[in-house]
């Protein structure tokens, strides 16, 4: 049997909050259950909203609580090259095209079966070329991706309807989380993407994309709760009273934070204090 790898990714927009620690939960109990490796990733991808400063107070939270990854991070910044070329192994099979829609055209454009914004290929078939000001798109098939979640069993999507070609970098010339996350969960040997049900929607297109790459088998998805701030909102870094930094200076020590996170996603009783070195077993019941 191959070794499982997972991963951590945090993007470094913000402070690391209550709803990172439910990630870390899974990603490290998981991994730990599996005797797999946990590697970091900072998704920073996004160079306008990307800072250092809180590269750095993720990594010094995630160091506090007690979750080790295994190696040192890598960046998505430094990874274009990477990107570039994974890009023209699509542009030789003629998969991408340039896109010059704006967010508020492809709004008024769009409006797919679900709730997600669909983008309706308006460029698909204009041959511009690619340039400065241009997103760049890839052309998706018309498939029907099918997966079994490990925590939601099996799963049917239909990308090329739910969101339309997707954007492989946008018009800033960004690389986008969808495709430098593909790349990445194939160059960096990832058996197992563990992430927040939010995310479950573009798990097919995600594997459409490893494909369209070249990636021969795809990760294994498994998406775990969210904590969320109301029925329809989730947490976000600007939700300060979450904050693990806050937490840390009302005192609360890293196996209350934990056992707190686990508690607010039912992995265990309100209460509970656990370390980082035993998420595991939440998970081996
Ligand atoms: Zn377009």
């Amino acid at each position: 049997m191959r070794e499982m790898i997972t991963r951590y990714a945090p993007a470094p927009t913000g402070f690391l909050h209550i709803g990172h620690i439910v990630n870390a939960i899974y990603v490290w109990g998981v991994a730990k259950s599996m005797d797999g490796r946990v590697r970091l990733r900072i998704e920073d991808h996004d160079r306008q909203r990307s800072r250092r400063e809180f590269e750095q107070e993720i990594l010094d939270d995630l160091t506090w609580l007690g979750f080790e990854p295994d190696g040192p991070p890598v960046r998505q910044s430094a990874r274009g090259d990477i990107y570039s070329h994974a890009l023209d192994s699509l542009r030789a099979r003629g998969l991408v095209y340039a896109c010059s829609c704006s967010r508020a055209e492809i709004l008024e454009a769009a409006l797919g079966p679900t709730d997600e914004i669909r983008y309706p290929g308006t460029c698909r078939d204009r041959e511009l070329i690619e340039g400065p000001g241009l997103g760049v798109r890839v052309r998706l098939e018309p498939t029907v991706e099918r997966f079994v979640d490990l925590r939601h069993g099996p799963q049917a999507q239909r990308p090329s309807e739910q969101c339309g070609d997707l954007l492989v970098r946008d018009r800033e010339g960004n690389w986008t989380y969808q495709f430098a996350a593909t790349v990445d969960d194939w160059m960096q040997g990832i058996t197992h993407v563990i992430r927040g049900d939010d995310l479950l929607p573009s798990t097919g297109r995600q594997i459409q994309l490893a494909r369209l790459l070249g990636r021969a088998e795809p990760p294994q998805f498994l998406h775990h709760p969210l904590i969320m701030k109301s029925p329809t909102q989730k947490l976000s870094k600007s939700d300060r009273d979450t904050g693990v930094r806050d937490l840390r200076q009302q005192g609360w020590s890293p196996a209350r934070v934990i056992g707190h996170a686990a508690a607010l996603v039912g992995l265990c009783d309100e209460g509970t204090e656990i370390g980082a070195a035993n998420v595991s077993d939440l998970f081996a019941r």
